[in-house]
Formats: C-alpha cells, sequence, structure tokens
C-alpha cells in the first residue's frame, strides 16, 4: 500500500509532495507578474532583451524571449512530472492564488504524450489528501468509484496459500485506475489556468550564474545517434520559473542529477533510497469470477525468503483486474528475473484459476521508491 500524499496548506505543501523537490529559483524577475495589480505595468514594460514578447494568458503572465540559442518562456512556477505529486501542487498553487487574489502562472512539462500515459499504478488508493485538495471529487465526477470490498493478505508456498490477517486497513479506500485519475486532476489543473505541456520531456536543469536553478530545458529534437544534427532539429525550449518543483517520481533523472550536485543526500542525513520494480499487468476476466473492490495481497512464492517484495491483485471495474509483483531491488540472486517471477506467480494453483480465460489488457513496468518517507527524504531547499 502506498499512500497518496498532499496537502491542505501552502507551507507544507512543498516538503511533503512524494517524490518531488523543490527549488527555490534566484531568477528574479521584474517582469513575471506576481499579482493582478502589477499587470499593466508587466504588460506595457517588458523586460528589455532580443525579441521579448509579452503575452496576457488566461493565467496570469507569462512571457516568450528568444534567447541567443533558444526559446525561452518564463512562468513563476515550473513543474515537471504531470504524476498526483506535480499535479496537486499545481493546483494547490492556483487555489491558494484564488484565495489570496494573486495571480501566478504555473507551468506543468510532462513527458508522456499525454497525461497521465506514463503512470503505471493500479491501485488502491487511500482518499484523504484528494478529500482537502478537492473536497467535492465525487461531485466532480473523479473516477474513483471501486470501494475496497474485501482485505485478504494470503503467505503461498508453490503449492498452497494460507490467509493471513491482513497488516493493511483499506476501509474507506478505493480501487482505482492511477492514470485515470491523474488524466481528471489535469483537466482540474487546467480548468484552474495551469498550462500543461505533455510530450515535452525536461532534459537539463538551468542555473544562472550563481549556480542556482531558475528553470529547465527540454531535450532537442531531430538528433541523430552520432549526435548530429538531422534536418528537422530543433533546439528544445527552456522554461525558466521563479521557482522549479521537480515532481518526476521514483529516481528522476534531473532530481537525481541534483541530489547528487547538491549533496542532498547526505546534507538530509537520510538513509540511502532503496527502490523496487513493480510490474503490472491489467487483466480482463470472466465476469463471473469478477468481484469489484476485492483486494489481495500475498507475500512468499515465488520469491525466497531473502528477496523483499509481493504481489497484489486488485478487481477494478467493468471485470478489470490490476495484478502485479513488487520485486526489491537489492535482491541477492544474480540470476533472479523479476518478470520470469511474475510470471510465475500467475501459474499458482490460486491464482491461475481467476486469470484463465481472461485477456491481457495493459502492461508496464516502473520502478517505485521503498526508501519511505520518514527515512530517506533529501535535504529541502
Ligand atoms: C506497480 C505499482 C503499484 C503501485 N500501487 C500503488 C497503490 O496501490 N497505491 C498507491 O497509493 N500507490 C501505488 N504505487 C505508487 C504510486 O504509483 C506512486 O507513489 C505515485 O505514482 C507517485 O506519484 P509522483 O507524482 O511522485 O510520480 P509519478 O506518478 O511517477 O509521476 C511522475 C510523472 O513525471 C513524468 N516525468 C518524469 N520525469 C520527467 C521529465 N524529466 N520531464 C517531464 N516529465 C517527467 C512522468 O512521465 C510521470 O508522468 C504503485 C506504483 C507502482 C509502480
Amino acid at each position: 500500500m502506498y499512500k497518496f500524499i498532499s496537502s491542505s496548506s501552502k507551507s507544507k505543501l512543498i516538503p511533503l509532495l512524494s517524490n518531488s523537490i523543490l527549488y527555490k529559483s534566484a531568477y528574479s524577475s521584474n517582469w513575471v507578474s506576481n499579482s493582478r495589480n502589477e499587470s499593466s505595468k508587466f504588460f506595457h514594460k517588458p523586460k528589455t532583451g532580443n525579441g521579448s514578447l509579452v503575452l496576457c494568458g488566461q493565467s496570469g503572465f507569462r512571457s516568450y524571449s528568444s534567447e541567443s540559442d533558444r526559446e525561452t518562456m518564463n512562468y513563476d512556477v515550473v513543474i515537471v512530472g504531470a504524476g498526483p505529486a506535480g499535479l496537486s501542487a499545481a493546483i494547490k498553487l492556483k487555489q491558494v492564488c484564488q484565495q489570496k487574489d494573486v495571480d501566478l502562472s504555473v507551468c506543468v512539462v510532462e513527458k508522456g504524450a499525454e497525461v497521465g500515459a506514463h503512470i503505471l499504478s493500479g491501485n488502491v488508493f487511500e482518499p484523504r489528501a484528494l478529500d482537502e485538495l478537492i473536497p467535492h471529487w465525487k461531485e466532480e465526477e473523479a473516477p474513483i468509484d471501486v470501494p475496497v470490498t474485501s482485505d485478504n493478505f494470503w503467505l503461498l508456498t508453490e503449492n498452497r496459500a494460507f490467509s493471513l490477517p491482513s497488516p493493511f486497513d483499506n476501509k474507506g479506500n478505493y480501487v482505482i485506475s492511477l492514470s485515470q485519475l491523474v488524466r481528471w486532476l489535469g483537466q482540474k489543473a487546467e480548468e484552474l489556468g495551469v498550462e500543461i505541456y505533455p510530450g515535452f520531456a525536461a532534459s537539463e536543469i538551468l542555473c544562472n550564474e550563481h549556480n542556482e536553478v531558475t528553470g529547465i530545458a527540454t531535450n532537442d529534437m531531430g538528433v541523430a545517434k552520432d549526435g548530429s544534427r538531422k534536418e528537422n532539429y530543433q533546439r528544445g525550449v527552456a522554461l525558466k520559473g521563479r521557482v522549479t518543483l521537480l515532481a518526476e517520481g521514483c529516481r528522476g533523472s534531473l532530481s537525481e542529477k541534483l541530489i547528487k550536485k547538491y549533496n542532498l543526500r547526505e546534507k538530509g542525513q537520510g538513509q540511502h533510497q532503496t527502490y523496487a520494480l513493480g510490474i503490472k499487468e491489467v487483466w480482463e476476466i470472466d465476469a463471473d469470477k469478477h468481484q469489484p473492490g476485492y483486494v489481495l495481497h500475498t507475500l512468499g512464492w515465488p520469491l525466497d525468503q531473502k528477496t523483499y517484495g509481493g504481489s497484489f491483485l486488485y478487481h477494478m471495474k467493468d471485470r478489470q483486474v490490476a495484478v502485479g509483483l513488487v520485486v526489491a531491488l537489492d535482491y541477492q540472486n544474480p540470476f533472479l528475473n523479476p518478470y520470469e517471477e511474475y510470471q510465475r506467480f500467475k501459474h499458482h494453483p490460486a491464482i491461475r484459476p481467476l486469470l484463465e480465460g481472461g485477456t491481457v489488457l495493459q502492461y508496464g513496468a516502473r520502478s517505485l521508491n521503498e526508501g519511505g518517507f520518514q527515512f530517506s527524504l533529501v535535504e529541502q531547499l
């Protein structure tokens, strides 16, 4: 079970975001508006510079400029990653803006072709954080409609399954598709004026001469394998923010670079982060075997006693079941192959009958943090 983390107040929001790191930028912009009241000054008196073009967007003000080698867009807040963390942060920022009658420009870049495309988790969802963020989520038709009805926990041996008391308390929780929820969060963010750019990977951290983060740049397009520029070469875009928030999820590439560069792991005095690999398939099974809201976790076989991990099986709606195996990546046996263990798991005599006659609709794998919020947090800047 993993928790969806968010927070109700701005001051608490940032450190609580799961897998996110906040960088206050020294990017002092007197031309990115902080409030509606400043807007006219901003509009008539853009920053000097080559090709500076000031546009009034729905969500406050952002500006475009053409720096020496690439286009630049300037925001108050740049968020990397449209997962639950990035989108909750964007929504919360805009909500606080509304309360304070301030207008901050907020953008989110997402490397998936669309919001939700890279979100894998078949999910038991605890709605507490969403209750705080969007209290009327039911009326606003959030895709959360299958309450957990039963919670089972089995110890597997090769041929048998022993029922144990469940260590989880899933009362009040829901079985959901996290990618659907994230799509819905994306819509809510856009309704509040957040600008979302799917299909763009943030590939570079931008720093100023004082080594302070000023934003990100998206990857260059049209680069050949040998690094040469193809005909369709297009330089990436710089997205600069007074604040840059990395919400890349587990082991984000930019986050890792910054953790290393600023020694955040050591400074935070946390344990080293540990990781697991989650492999998941969504199955469509026979109607007579389907029990919406049924939740099963297992431990033991096919993993040996030295390998941390276990399986999950969540009955969603429409005869769909999320079936997965999580294997901690500190396993000792160099020949262990998590994918093959997952295939073995599905053939267990207690699991196989459920899947027989069914069809795999989707599949994927993703790393996830095992280290925990309390032990492995890096230093917050
Ligand atoms: C198999 C599996 C099962 C899980 N089961 C549960 C469960 O039952 N309950 C639960 O609560 N949680 C579960 N989780 C964990 C849950 O998925 C995560 O905790 C949650 O998704 C973390 O949210 P996030 O926004 O921090 O990161 P993510 O959800 O990983 O989102 C990060 C987003 O950022 C994008 N991104 C990353 N880098 C860049 C970049 N450089 N540029 C642009 N975009 C970028 C990614 O494409 C992605 O869309 C599970 C995870 C897995 C893998």
